[in-house]
């Protein structure tokens, strides 16, 4: 963390904050002495006297909430802030086990500080009806966490190996159920990971022009020991809700750059290679940097390199996915925007962003010869795509007569089972050498 860029100064005398107002950060003292007080019936009470490497409003770290507080700087007092958001990004991309414990010293505190408010507030101690409701509330929920956690280190000291469904049935407390079955992918997608069980097939994406190969879409495969090549529809939710696609994303990167590289030593024409990237992935403070370097430790040319986005990720944070998309732009990669159409239809923020292709839905591209309207949203998205300087990809190209019409509508680009199924590397390359 770089301490630098969170420091604030306070001058003696001056608010830090007041009682009531919104709390968005905590702060921990560098140098000054910082009093914290509550309002009690024009009366001011002094709650703390707090100094250097002591900690305040730290309650705006675990819950908005309004300050409970005011907290005013009795010299000059130097202070670092500790954004909510940064902590909460922080603990999202963390392992579920840290997140778990988390949880539950999370709960205690806010228990303990309920507790603490409510003496403050002067409210009669356990026979008040309210206290006792609240005293019940936070402490069950304690209880039930600690509940959880002893359950689910028995678990894991169980080998949980083959998770059983049935042995959750009757589990009266899904929180739990959900928690250790998080546990458990993470802990099968890392141990994958570790053993080298992932693999990625490259689809191969054709100039609809000349027919020939430009590129291809590099996609997830898990090579499970037990059961068959699994696609990603059966564990890429998983590894975005356990946060373990941060991980195999820097490994579906390293891979797809190495066998770009590869590709170039092996066909003449150059050709690039699209790699999927999950919203997630964003959330990642050294995403791009580490892009950079996957880039240039494998020695490829970065335009070489695409990076698809789906069009839900922008939607849900759009302010922040452009400052990244522009980064991304930055490293001299391209960007395309994925599944276009599926989600929030969204014509009329695209042209704020840096992409350099949209690719079309399979669902728009599978229907089109049947259905008019279909035809209608694909000429419109082409039209659209080069009216802001992007060229188009179809997805899903299943017959001849998909691509005719395609290349009549004007789009560039093509992928799907009419051309070829995804392949593995080796059967790539000698699919581009025939
Ligand atoms: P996507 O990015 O839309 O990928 C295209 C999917 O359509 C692939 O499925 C591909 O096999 C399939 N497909 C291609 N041509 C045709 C066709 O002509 N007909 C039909 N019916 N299907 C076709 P796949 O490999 O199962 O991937 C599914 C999704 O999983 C991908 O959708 C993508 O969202 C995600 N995914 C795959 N690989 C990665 C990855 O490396 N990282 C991330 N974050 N997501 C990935
Ligand atoms: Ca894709
Ligand atoms: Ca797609």
């Amino acid at each position: 963390m770089d301490l630098n860029q969170f420091q604030t100064q306070f001058a003696a005398g001056e608010f830090i904050f007041r009682e009531g107002d919104s709390g968005d950060c905590a702060y921990i003292i560098e140098t000054g002495i910082v009093e914290v007080s509550v309002q009690k019936d024009d009366r001011k009470l002094v709650i703390a006297t707090l100094a250097e490497g002591d900690l305040l409003g730290e309650m705006a770290i675990i819950d908005r909430l309004p300050r409970t507080g005011t907290a005013v700087a009795l010299e000059d007092t130097r202070l670092i802030a500790i954004p909510h958001d940064y902590i909460h990004q922080k603990v999202d991309c963390s392992d579920p086990t840290v997140r778990f414990f988390l949880q539950i010293v999370l709960e205690r505190y806010r228990d303990v500080h309920a507790r603490l408010m409510h003496v403050f507030e002067g409210i009669a101690a356990p026979s008040d009806k309210e206290y006792q409701e609240i005293y019940a509330t936070t402490t069950n929920v304690v209880r039930r966490l600690m509940t959880q956690y002893l359950d689910l280190q028995d678990r894991i000291l169980s080998a949980v190996n083959t998770p059983d469904e049935e042995d959750h049935r009757g589990h009266d407390d899904e929180t739990a159920w959900h928690a250790k079955q998080m546990l458990e992918a993470e802990q099968a997608l890392s141990r994958a990971l570790a053993a080298d069980e992932f693999r990625l097939h490259y689809q191969p994406i054709v100039d609809l022009g000349t027919g020939r190969v430009v590129g291809c879409e590099a996609l997830v495969r898990w090579q499970h020991p037990k059961k068959d090549l699994l696609l990603p529809a059966e564990f890429i939710a998983q590894a975005e809700n356990t946060g373990l696609i941060v991980e195999l994303g820097y490994w579906i990167a390293t891979e797809a750059c190495a066998f770009l590289r590869r590709l170039g030593d092996a066909v003449e024409t150059p050709l690039f290679v699209s790699i999927n990237l999950s919203g997630r992935q964003f959330e990642d403070a050294g995403l791009i940097p580490r892009l950079e370097r996957i880039m240039s430790d494998a020695g490829v040319e970065p335009s070489r390199v695409k990076y698809e986005i789906t069009e839900t990720l922008l939607m849900a944070t759009p302010d922040l996915a452009n400052q990244y998309l522009h980064k991304i732009k930055a490293t001299g990669a391209q960007l395309a925007i994925d599944d276009f159409g599926t989600g929030y239809s969204s014509f009329s923020y695209l042209h704020q962003f840096p992409f350099d292709t949209l690719k079309i839905d399979r669902t728009f591209v599978s229907t089109m010869i049947p259905n008019r309207k279909s035809r209608q949203i694909v000429k419109s998205l082409v039209h659209l795509s080069h009216d802001l300087n992007m060229n188009v990809i179809a997805e899903g190209v299943e017959s001849g007569f998909e691509e005719n019409l395609l290349l009549e509508l004007g789009a560039e680009q093509a992928q799907g089972f009419h051309y070829s199924r995804p392949l593995d590397g080796d059967a790539l390359i000698a699919f581009l050498q025939k």
